[in-house]
């Protein structure tokens, strides 16, 4: 056992929901006669808070599917002792008490422990802005009782912020009928995903009835309306404020524990802070990326798995904490939207070089009835050719292509073994060459000097710009100033193709094709990278001088 512990360590849990009630049980199946104790602030543990904006909708009609355990259950199958509705205010760190009050009674105990471990969680930003006390935010069972009832009153809502709770809420509170508005300071939302990335996922919300206010922010929040800084105001008769969470380290602060650079709670690799008796997991804590860097990464499945993992070090088990990778999905009007490792405008803003992909593929063979189009992009080290991240948006088959690139990248696979990648193909589920096969082709073409890219942003007007998809598509929408002249001739009309072109096509195939073919007669030019598809989707951001600059 850890740090020599006594035989029936007292240990205390803060937090009982993903990262703490994951901690308690791992700890009963290790450790039979701890005393284990939950303390929660809220009325409920081990809840789905992930469900919660759904039980908004009416998706999840049943409340009490989302309560996954009670004090009870959990006392009867793992002899927990679970204090709901009591808030840790105090570590006494030099004689090892928690200091709880009992939120109900109005009474304050101190607690002796072995082990404390934190999973306190995070808490919404709340901006100061003019009227806040009137936002709604999402983080508990009560706080979604709030929101229902707030809801069956209204006909308009304002959610400011358009992250993954955000829009997840902006989806939500359209099912219950609500015109809804979507606040969003940066120029997209979803902004773990790049620009060229978000276009349907912008679209999709707008063909929903979501208004996007993009590049603005709220002034203030008037009684039935909010005043945007440009002095437009929105109708709201609720406000959600979904800007964002921030470790809740307020414990951890009162009792002197070191913070990292984000402000979360810093740990070592064992999950100890900087007091040896204290652990702290999930939200509240800052953990490492693939690059080594530290980071807050607010995930249920990173939560989770630290619950575990420090239950196994209390009970002298030997850990192996890994870096996260921010792999994350969103649900939005049947369009999935997915993601993992980092995203190009960060890798820019840092400095890192990189090699980018784009692809749009069917989500399974084309000739199967119902095939969707899915938007794909790598970013790749040049360098080492290792992954350094993924996106992928489409109606379906976005959620396995990212799980199956995370675990490559968790496997340490180059992005050029995506290609040797075996996996299941029938023509309702995928392509002989499936979409993650074809991203490591793609990776490999560009290794080997098959063929040069240039992606979408890098595109100007220097050099001569070639369309080879047919006259009918180029009629229908081209890049400004290209030539057209379509693949299928284009052995005839080698002539009217100038050395260092760009050519392009609708998703980059054919352009690839034609940089093969004039590169054999001689002709040396570059493919833009994703075709009119990606170039379209960066052209309608607002984002794009952001990424170029
Ligand atoms: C609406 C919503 C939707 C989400 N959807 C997803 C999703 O789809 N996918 C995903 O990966 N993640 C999602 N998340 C994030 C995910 O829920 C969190 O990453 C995860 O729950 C973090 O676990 P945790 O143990 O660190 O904190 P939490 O699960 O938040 O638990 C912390 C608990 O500690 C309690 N607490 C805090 N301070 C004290 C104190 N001083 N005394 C007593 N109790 C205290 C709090 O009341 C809270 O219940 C969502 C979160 C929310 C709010």
């Amino acid at each position: 056992m850890a740090n020599s512990l006594p035989q029936n360590p007292r240990i205390l849990i803060v937090g009982g929901v993903a990262g703490g009630m994951s901690a308690a049980t791992r700890l009963r199946r290790l450790l039979e006669h701890a005393e284990i104790t939950v303390i929660e602030r809220s009325g409920h543990v081990s809840f789905a808070n992930c469900g919660l904006p759904y039980h908004v909708g009416g998706v999840i009609e049943d409340r009490e599917s989302l309560l996954l355990n009670t004090s009870e259950s959990l006392g009867a199958r793992f002899g927990l002792k679970v204090l709901t509705r009591h808030e840790a205010i105090k570590i006494d760190r030099e004689n090892k008490q928690l200091v709880v009050r009992d939120l109900a009674q109005d009474e304050v105990v101190a607690l002796d422990y072995d082990v404390l471990i934190l999973s306190p969680g995070a808490r919404p930003v709340v901006p100061p802005i003019p009227g806040i006390e009137r936002a709604l935010t999402l983080r508990d069972i009560e706080d979604t009782d709030k929101m229902i009832a707030a809801v069956a009153n209204a006909k308009t809502a304002v959610v400011i912020g358009g992250g993954f709770i955000g829009i997840e809420l902006a989806e939500n509170l359209r099912h219950r009928d609500l015109a809804v508005t979507v606040v969003e300071a940066a120029p997209q939302v979803m902004t773990p995903l790049d620009a060229e990335m978000i276009a349907p996922v912008q679209d999709v919300l707008r063909e929903h009835g979501v208004d996007l206010r993009l590049g603005t922010s709220v002034a203030s929040i008037e009684s039935d309306q909010v005043t945007l800084a440009d002095g437009s105001t929105i109708p709201a008769d609720i406000v959600v404020a979904a800007i964002g969470v921030r470790p809740d380290v307020s414990l951890a602060v009162s009792a002197g524990l070191e913070l990292g650079p984000n402000g979360g709670i810093a740990i070592n690799e064992n999950l100890a802070t900087s007091d040896e008796s204290i652990y702290a997991v999930g939200d509240a804590v800052e953990k490492s990326d693939p690059a080594g860097a530290s980071r807050l990464v607010p995930l249920a499945g990173p939560a989770n798995r630290q619950g575990r993992l420090v239950a196994d070090v209390i009970a002298g088990r030997k850990i192996s904490e890994r870096p996260v990778q921010g792999t994350a999905i969103l649900g939005v009007f049947g369009l999935q939207v997915a993601t993992t490792g980092s995203n190009e405008r960060t890798l820019r803003a840092a400095g890192v070089p990189m090699r980018i992909i784009h692809t749009h593929p069917a989500n399974h063979a084309g000739y199967y009835p119902g095939a969707e189009q899915l938007s794909l992009k790598l970013i790749v080290d040049p360098a080492t050719d290792e992954i350094l991240g993924a996106q992928a948006v489409g109606a379906e088959g976005a959620d396995k292509r990212i799980d199956v690139i995370a675990t490559a990248m968790r496997g340490g696979l180059k992005a050029s073994e995506l290609v040797d990648l075996d996996l299941a193909y029938a023509p309702q589920f995928g392509s002989a060459k499936d979409p993650v096969n074809m991203l490591g082709y793609l990776d490999s073409n560009l290794t080997e000097g098959l063929v040069e890219t240039i992606q979408w942003h890098e595109l100007d007007d220097s050099r001569p710009i070639v369309d080879v998809r047919t006259p009918a598509e180029n009629a229908r929408d081209s890049i400004p100033g290209a030539i057209n002249v379509e693949l299928d001739g284009l052995r005839e009309h080698l002539d009217q193709i100038p050395a260092g072109a760009v050519v392009y096509c609708q998703v980059g195939l054919r352009g690839y094709l034609a940089a093969r073919l004039l590169s054999q007669h001689g002709i040396k030019v570059v493919n833009l990278d994703g075709g009119m598809r990606t170039w379209r989707a960066g052209q309608s951001s607002k984002a794009a001088p952001a990424l170029v600059g």
